[in-house]
């Protein structure tokens, strides 16, 4: 970080500056021009808030050399990191992972039923929402409990680990105990007291989704916040922004995985489904993706999607997933991946 003065700045503020960045266990190396003195800060300054410095009067100007999260910047940890779930590696050199399932569990036979599908088409995780976040109070919420019970009946009969989405803290155990990948979804993303929560309560890896009208450093933030509180867990999944597009439900950014890659050390994997909102959109989101390299795709998968429960439009049937995995294995293989 490096703080230039203004010109015959006041004690008093100059003095507090210091403290403050004292206080922080930061050190500052004064070089004093004839016009301004510039303080170059030494340390750890994610501790510093620029717009605190700012505000203060003896302060002309502040600029932040090292982004403020620390433990998920690929600067302090040049290594990728590779998440374990349940025995799937996620992340660095391994192969790209593929989870399927449905938008909502709608019943255990459901559930069941699309995860050997899942399974059979290649894919090596099952999604589905229990605990939903709908937009209207009045649509499906999820058959909560029963619904993870249903999908841990899922996973007996195909080995497939298992990811939901926890909405609230006071579901944390439940999840610590049945759930394999915790999902928090777009709407939860800057829910900084649920983020505090899961990083001190589970160790459970958890897939962070990128809020609907979140910046990459704030996503990245949200993420630094489950790493402070414990868990290190923590895989990044894009699933599209809101723009002026009304073409699709949101606007898939794939710029951000080389810019997630160079800033964190995260694997990040991308969800077509949401990003488009479009079931005949999702293959070529998911090749673009791979071809980006993705770590990973989360693709929602229904065997009957006209009549599914939420999100029914962007559903691929098993068939189209398979054909997905099968043409995303080809692109996997010119970038220099494989897919598991
Ligand atoms: C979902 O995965 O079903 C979901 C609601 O996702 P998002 O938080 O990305 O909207
Ligand atoms: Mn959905």
């Amino acid at each position: 970080m490096v703080i230039t003065l203004k010109q015959n700045p006041p004690q008093d503020d100059v003095n507090r500056l210091h403290k403050e960045i004292t206080d922080a266990g930061c050190r500052i190396h004064a070089c004093i021009g004839d016009v301004y003195t510039v303080y170059g800060i030494e340390g750890d300054t994610s501790q510093l808030d620029v717009k605190t410095i700012k505000a203060n009067k003896a302060v002309h100007d502040v600029v932040r050399i090292v982004a403020p999260y620390k433990l998920a910047n690929r600067l302090f940890h040049p290594e990728d990191s590779v998440i374990d779930v349940d025995g799937i590696k996620v992340g660095g050199k391994e192969p790209v992972v593929v989870i399927g399932g449905p938008c909502s569990v709608e019943s255990e036979e459901m559930v069941c039923s699309v995860a050997k599908k899942v399974k059979e088409a290649g894919g090596h995780m099952l999604r589905g929402g229990a605990y939903k976040p709908r937009t209207s109070p009045y649509a499906f919420q999820g058959m909560r409990t029963k619904g993870i019970m249903a999908m841990l009946e899922a996973k007996k009969q195909t080995n497939l680990p298992i990811v939901s989405e926890l909405m609230s803290a006071d579901k944390i155990e439940e999840f610590e105990d049945n759930v394999d990948l915790i999902q928090i979804g777009a709407r939860n993303m800057q829910n900084f007291e649920l983020l505090k929560e899961i990083g001190k309560r589970t160790t459970k890896p958890i897939l962070l989704k990128r809020g609907l009208c979140n910046t990459i450093d704030e996503w990245i933030m949200s993420a630094e916040y489950i790493m402070a509180n414990g868990n290190m867990n923590v895989i990044l999944c894009e699933r599209g922004i809101r723009t002026y597009e009304t073409s699709t439900r949101n606007t898939l950014d794939l710029s951000v995985i080389p810019i997630v890659k160079e800033r964190t050390h995260l694997p990040i994997i991308i969800d077509p489904s949401h990003a488009t909102g479009d079931w005949k959109l999702v293959e070529s989101a998911s090749l673009a993706a791979v071809a980006a390299g993705a770590d990973g795709l989360i693709i929602e998968v229904h065997e009957n999607p006209d009549y599914a429960w939420s999100d029914g439009a962007q559903c691929l049937k098993p068939e189209k997933f398979h054909n997905v995995i099968e043409k995303a294995r080809g692109i996997a293989k010119i970038v220099g991946r494989d897919i598991l």
